[in-house]
């Protein structure tokens, strides 16, 4: 080796090395022109993906789209419409500005752009192989850009060496449409993976309405809104204007993950990864969820753009803050706020497995070590593995009871591996969405004879204040005296001996959900009764009573949560399984 002379490399390996820094997977490349689409002043913004993003990535704007006579600068290393001067660096106001991703990724893939500036009367059209640069030709076509990424580093082997199973690479530019969704929940985004639609935000302006598509309706609802704070910075006398400002949700201590990566922080709209700020998120959580739990929560920082360094690494998912200290501050004292003010009672055993509606793989990345583990792996896995749930995963595919384990659970196959299902959980779910489905004409049971049950003056107050909700679920309790309801007439789930202990038990359960989180006090009741009526842990099932609860389950909507928030279900893919037996 030490004989080979000192040589200036050619362009094309230039170019694949810088282009390596930028574009390390498929999801890179989504990252890169979802940037350029918010940029370009989207309001609808199209990700498509064939084969995990390798063999197709497609992102489609109706930006304002690139002029005719740039076309050909926009794939030029170090050519952007962002900057004009190097002192525009102190200030970035865009998600864009080293000018290298079009160039990068061209440089490793098979490119073709299609885009139209905004009233120019025809669009253009051009090509970009491996680097080497086609004619434009002009083309009609709507205002906007789409750009269409093929073949990713066919040419780079060892790249493709490196790339993760097509699931896992889907699921990290699942991950990727999604965090920046949260962060313009005013723009919509659609994710088609493989011809199917697999996420949506609705574009609403509503940070809300894009949690629900990204965590689904009870996990959304019940995460808390950060008081938005705002303060100044030390150094900021010569301004009395506030420099930091946090704003967005953080999950209730009892929906817990397994991971970090539930953790979704924004400055000034970008998405940053930033292990400091993360950890300032979850000391906002001290002795409120376990050790090596760790919080959902969406946070979105804003400073003056002079008062960050977005330019740390081709990436762009770090940043340096002028004044790191007092952002640290702001952002766990917000989130700390919000979570003491606002946190419901924790159910019990707030110590487990991962919720949500994640794919497969996010919930293996949660589960406990079996048998003998294998640290090292694992923690090289974890990563990897990570990724925000994908909630339209959220249907089941049929599942072939196996038994039931602890009186407890139940053993299903599906065709991604094995599946235990918590029978209480699962009912919980079926009965809730049955109820929901049916709320005004639920069947009710005439007791034959009313039975009086006494009441504290709060639980009365209760029925007083809900007495149409009460009515409208099937309940019928007259008062009876000062301290006393007649109950006349029951919820037909509800069949019970203990008509008492029933109602108090609810009473009860929908009382301690007394959250400021804005949850409707009828939903509260409706998932008390359903809690009531489930079928317990610790009850034997008959197999076709197992399968009868796996295939209602199936038919819900939610089916991988309970109405509370907790899962139904943990799936131990086929994969994991092998690697567990060592079979890998
Ligand atoms: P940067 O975003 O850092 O400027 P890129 O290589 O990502 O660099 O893009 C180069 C230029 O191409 C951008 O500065 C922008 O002018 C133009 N461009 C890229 N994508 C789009 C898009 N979707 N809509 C409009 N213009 C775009
Ligand atoms: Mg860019």
């Amino acid at each position: 080796m030490s004989n080979t002379p000192i040589r200036v490399l050619d362009d094309v390996t230039v170019a694949r090395i810088a282009a390596g820094e930028v574009i390390e997977r498929p999801s890179s490349v989504v990252k890169e022109l979802v940037e350029n689409s918010v940029d370009a002043g989207a309001r609808e913004i199209r990700v498509e993906i064939q084969e995990g993003g390798r063999r197709l990535i497609r992102v489609s704007d109706d930006g304002h789209g690139i002029p005719a006579d740039e076309v050909l600068l926009a794939f030029h290393r170090h050519a952007t419409s962002k900057l004009r001067a190097s002192e525009d660096l102190a200030v970035v106001r865009t998600l864009g500005f080293r000018g290298e991703a079009l160039a990068a990724i061209a440089a490793v893939s098979h490119v073709t752009l299609l885009t139209a500036a905004s009233g120019a009367a025809m669009g253009t059209r051009l090509r970009v192989d491996g680097g080497q640069v086609g004619a434009p030709e002009a083309v009609g076509a709507p205002t906007g850009t789409i750009l269409t990424v093929e073949n990713l580093f066919h040419a780079v082997p060892a790249r493709l060496k490196f790339l993760r199973p097509e699931t896992t690479e889907a699921g990290h530019i699942h991950d990727i449409v999604l965090r920046y969704a949260l962060a313009y929940p005013e723009r919509r985004f659609v994710l088609v993976k493989d011809g199917r639609t697999v996420f949506q935000s609705p574009g609403t302006g509503e940070l809300e309405d894009t949690l629900i598509s990204a965590y689904g309706v009870d996990v959304a609802r019940a995460m808390i809104p950060l008081a938005t704070v705002r303060t100044a910075t030390a150094d900021d006398d010569d301004d009395a204007r506030a420099a930091v400002g946090v704003a967005g949700y953080a999950g209730p201590p009892h929906l817990s993950r397994a991971n970090r990566q539930h953790i979704t922080l924004f400055v000034n709209g970008r998405w940053i990864q930033d292990s400091s700020l993360s950890f300032a998120v979850v000391q906002a959580y001290h002795t409120l969820i376990p050790k090596g739990r760790y919080p959902i929560a969406v946070v979105a920082i804003t400073v003056r753009p002079e008062d960050v360094d977005v330019n740390v690494h081709p990436a762009k998912t770090e940043v340096r803050f002028r004044d790191a200290r007092s952002i640290w501050d702001a952002v766990q004292r917000s989130v700390r706020r919000a979570v003491v003010g606002g946190s419901p009672v924790a159910p019990v055993g707030g110590d487990r497995l991962d919720t949500g509606e994640p794919s497969a793989e996010s919930w293996v990345a949660a589960l406990p070590a079996v048998g003998p583990p294998y640290p090292a792996r694992r923690a090289q896995a974890a990563p990897e593995q990570a990724s925000l749930p994908a909630p339209e995963g959220g249907a089941l595919p049929m599942l072939r009871v196996v038994g039931q384990v602890a009186q407890a659970f139940i053993v299903a196959e599906g065709p991604d591996g094995m599946y235990l299902i918590d029978q209480h959980a699962a009912h919980e779910r079926v009965m809730y969405e049955r109820f929901m489905a049916r709320l005004d004409g639920a069947p009710s049971q005439q007791l034959l004879s009313p039975e009086p049950v006494r009441l504290s003056s709060a639980e009365l107050a209760l029925v007083e204040a809900h007495g149409e909700s009460f009515r409208r679920l099937g309940f019928d309790l007259a008062p009876f005296g000062p301290d006393t309801v007649l109950v006349r007439a029951l919820p037909d789930v509800l069949a019970t001996a203990d008509v008492a202990g029933a109602v108090r038990t609810i009473l009860d359960a929908t009382a301690a959900g007394g959250a400021p989180i804005e949850d409707a006090f009828e939903a509260r009741l409706v998932r008390a009764v359903c809690k009531q009526a489930s079928v317990k842990a610790g009850q034997t099932l008959a197999p076709d009573e197992m399968q009868a609860l796996v295939r209602s389950l199936e038919a819900t909507r939610s089916p991988r949560t309970c109405p509370h928030g907790r899962p139904t279900m943990i799936v131990l893919s086929a994969e994991r399984l092998a690697r567990e037996f060592g079979r890998t």
